[in-house]
């Protein structure tokens, strides 16, 4: 099932990419695979996946230990692991040791966090800056108009890494819907990029409901779950 959806998947990619005039290998395909079981997880690296998503770090700790250690997992070197949900203070430090990007970079705080446990192992840890592009009460991310100001003050801690931006569309009842609010995201992320000389290169967002439009807006990294891991 999995390799059938991941099939299906990268059509869908490739028709995007030749909608927009892009080439489908500047796509990365984040399978996010929170709530799955660990069996699924190694049929979709076994079907070429090599970026693994999960949004709690404890749910995933021993996941990540099972594939780290299972032996006919060692295909698992080059398996990169993101961090794509909310990450509290105090997962701060777990998360560090294990993830190789953490998408939902939010606050200050949280950046002086990670800075810290980064240093601590001697870490400079790769991160995004999760960007709220729609007003919805429960959502996280830094405002659009104050991310410039706080991406530079970011920018300065040595031990993090700031790559780019990421964003979760507003739940629609079209995909068409979701547009501005990718949009926006590439448009800031050119502003930014006029005023620093480290680039943010990463656009992390479109999800299984959206995806295909935010590949249209410049996306160049995607979260999916229900694409890949339901059939
Ligand atoms: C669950 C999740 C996804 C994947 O969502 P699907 O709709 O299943 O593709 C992407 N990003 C984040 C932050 C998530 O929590």
């Amino acid at each position: 099932m999995i390799g059938e959806n991941l099939s299906r998947v990268r059509e869908k990619i490739n028709s995007a990419c030749a909608r927009a005039g892009r080439s489908p290998r500047e796509i990365t395909v984040v399978a996010v695979s929170k709530g799955r079981p660990l069996d699924q997880i190694e049929a979709a690296i076994a079907e070429g996946i090599n970026n693994i998503g999960e949004s709690k770090v404890q749910e995933f700790l021993p996941k990540y230990n099972a594939l780290c250690t299972a032996p006919h997992l060692l295909r698992r070197s080059g398996v990169k692991w993101h961090m794509v949900g909310r990450l509290q203070t105090n997962k701060v430090k777990t998360a560090v040791g294990i993830f190789d990007l953490i998408h939902s970079l939010d606050s200050q705080r949280l950046a002086l966090e990670i800075n810290r446990q980064a240093a601590k192992i001697g870490k400079v840890q790769d991160v995004l800056i999760e960007i709220k592009t729609s007003p919805e009460e429960d959502k996280s991310g830094l405002r659009p108009d104050e991310a410039a100001e706080a991406i530079m003050q970011m920018a300065e801690l040595k031990n993090i890494n700031i790559q780019g931006l990421m964003t979760i569309a507003p739940l629609v009842d079209s995909s068409e819907k979701t547009r501005p609010y990718f949009r926006m995201l590439k448009e800031l992320k050119d502003k930014i990029n006029q005023l620093t000389t480290r680039k943010l290169t990463i656009l992390s967002m479109g999800m299984t409901g959206d995806f295909e439009v935010a590949i249209e807006e410049g996306a160049n990294m995607l979260r999916l779950g229900r694409a890949i891991f339901e059939g």
